[in-house]
């Protein structure tokens, strides 16, 4: 039986690319999404992966979802938590509405998708937790003090979740990519991408989502189980942490 995995925000940028590959390798794959109906149409008739509409900061709306996923295709073995969203602007401009729309969508998502898999996951003693966080929540960046911290955050909940379930056969780790080029990064402005960010990038160009795909993959695996509560950077050489 093939292991089943569920990518939040899974139809579209770095998610798409991780179901897709994920299903290239022989998992049973689950996609969520939240609003965008059309893209994630589009993902499934390109890969066929089923997909799931359900807001990550909603803490019933995911139990109920992730039980009907579980009952659909199987007990999740592969839980990556991808979705994210920004909601940029200097902190003393930051309304409440952008800082808790960031929180809630990138830091409550790790409590509401994973607590619903993690009894299942400790009862049958394996399971894989693939974070994606960022390389702003590891060095900050000015302009997304929100952002910054939801994901650092993350980073610590990956910690402290691999200490508590690592005698169960469960891993828990972080990626934390680069600038890769998503909408989410088509969003910032050419000439800002082309004078300030890709000059701080050491190789020289973008990010791709099937490098973090790749770097899900080889987390993901049965035999990475000696890795834990780790923080894996892939960003081009940006920052070394
Ligand atoms: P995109 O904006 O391209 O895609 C986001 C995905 O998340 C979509 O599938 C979207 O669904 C889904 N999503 C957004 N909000 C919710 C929600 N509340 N509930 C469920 N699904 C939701 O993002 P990226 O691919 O660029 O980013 C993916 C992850 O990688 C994020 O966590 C981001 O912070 C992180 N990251 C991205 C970097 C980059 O350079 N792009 C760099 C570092 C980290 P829908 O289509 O319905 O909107």
């Amino acid at each position: 039986m093939a292991r089943v995995a569920l990518v939040t925000g899974g139809t579209r940028g770095i998610g798409a690319a991780i179901s897709q590959a994920l299903k290239n390798a022989g998992y049973a794959v689950a996609a969520n999404y939240c609003g965008n109906d059309e893209a994630a149409k589009a993902f499934h008739d390109k890969t066929g992966i089923p997909v799931y509409k359900f807001d990550v900061g909603d803490a019933q709306l995911c139990e109920t979802s992730i039980r009907k996923i579980e009952s659909d295709i199987g007990p999740i073995d592969i839980l990556v938590n991808n979705a994210g969203i920004t909601r940029d602007g200097m902190f003393h401009r930051m309304t409440f509405e952008q800082w808790s729309a960031v929180l809630r969508t990138n830091l409550d998502s790790m409590f509401t998708c994973t607590r619903p898999v993690i009894e299942g996951m400790r009862e049958r003693g394996f399971g894989r937790i693939v974070i994606i966080s960022s390389i702003n929540g590891q060095k900050g960046q000015m302009g997304q003090a929100n952002y910054s911290a939801a994901k650092a955050g993350a980073i610590g909940f990956a910690k402290a979740l691999a200490q508590e379930n690592a005698a169960k056969g469960i891993t828990v780790n972080v990626i934390a990519p680069g600038y890769i080029g998503t909408e989410m990064v088509q969003a910032v402005p050419e000439e800002v991408l082309k004078t300030k960010i890709l000059p701080l990038i050491p190789v020289g160009r973008l990010g791709e989502a099937e490098e973090i795909a790749r770097s899900v993959l080889y987390l993901a695996a049965d035999e990475a189980g000696f890795i834990t509560g780790s923080t894996l950077a892939v960003n081009g050489g940006q920052y070394m942490a």
